[in-house]
């Protein structure tokens, strides 16, 4: 199964000047901890951090290609105010919620009110999750808490790795995942032909984020090999296109 994860806006915006805390770090931030959660159950991409996929979306230049996703999580902090968790579904999705349902009870056994009913909150204003129904595919959007809340942020930075967990817990437990079924990205899968996309030139390095052997250009034809992770936990493709070999960001191979 292939997750794309979402960072909602970009590393640095919506700064809250209560608490000094800027939304685009913290869905950032907790989307780079749900990564190796997800990545032994499925194939997991992220969209670009530094970029914004609602800005690319309304510009017709979205990064991926939503189609090849079965599963589209975006993170978001709430401001404005109130308190509390909840995971947001497009009023005309009609498919089953028990995987956000299950994320809104894991929140709320850390602590985080449920917001909405019983945790899931109806909407039909934002763009990606417009996108995402237009296109059949399911679409989750989690406001975590209020980072305008210093007791909502206080809890969450208490219980930071826990949040990671019951979010991607959710997903694994109720999609029914199983370790090992990643695809490429577990390292496991057949080998399988991949283009270099969204980058004029693309570092192949010794290992992941290890030293750089060379680069390839955009829309050069490679070949995965399997994948390996860096220190952080971020999972790296092995590819060869028959000169260089070595470990590439999956973000721009498609
Ligand atoms: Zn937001």
């Amino acid at each position: 199964m292939k997750i794309l994860l979402v960072s909602g806006h970009r590393p640095g915006h919506n700064l809250c000047k209560a608490t000094g805390v800027d939304e685009g770090s913290l869905n950032v931030e907790l989307v780079r901890s749900l990564l190796p959660l997800l990545s032994p159950y499925a194939q997991v991409d992220v969209y670009p951090y530094e970029r914004d996929m609602y800005q690319d979306n309304k510009n017709g230049c979205l990064k991926v290609s939503l189609k090849d996703y079965r599963y589209i999580f975006e993170v978001h902090f709430n401001a404005g105010g109130g308190r509390g968790t909840s995971v947001q579904l497009h009023s005309a999705y009609k498919g089953g919620i028990s995987v956000e349902q299950a994320i809104a009870d894991n929140m709320a056994a850390l602590g985080f009110k449920k917001r909405g009913d019983n945790g899931i909150v109806r909407r039909s204003d934002l763009l990606n999750m417009n996108t995402a129904l237009r296109l059949g595919i399911d679409y989750a959007l989690i406001e975590v808490c209020f980072y305008d809340s210093a007791a909502d942020l206080a809890l969450y930075r208490q219980r930071q790795k826990e949040t990671a967990r019951a979010i991607a817990e959710g997903i694994i437990d109720r999609f029914g995942l199983k370790a090992g079924n990643a695809g490429p990205s577990s390292g496991q899968a057949e080998t399988r032909n991949a283009v270099v996309t969204g980058c004029s030139s693309l570092n192949v390095r010794r290992t992941p984020n290890g030293a750089v052997l060379g680069t390839v250009k955009g829309g050069a034809s490679l070949r995965i090999l399997g994948a390996g992770k860096d220190p952080d936990g971020d999972v790296w493709y092995k590819v060869t296109d028959g000169r260089l070999t070595g470990y590439v960001w999956p973000r721009y191979v498609r």
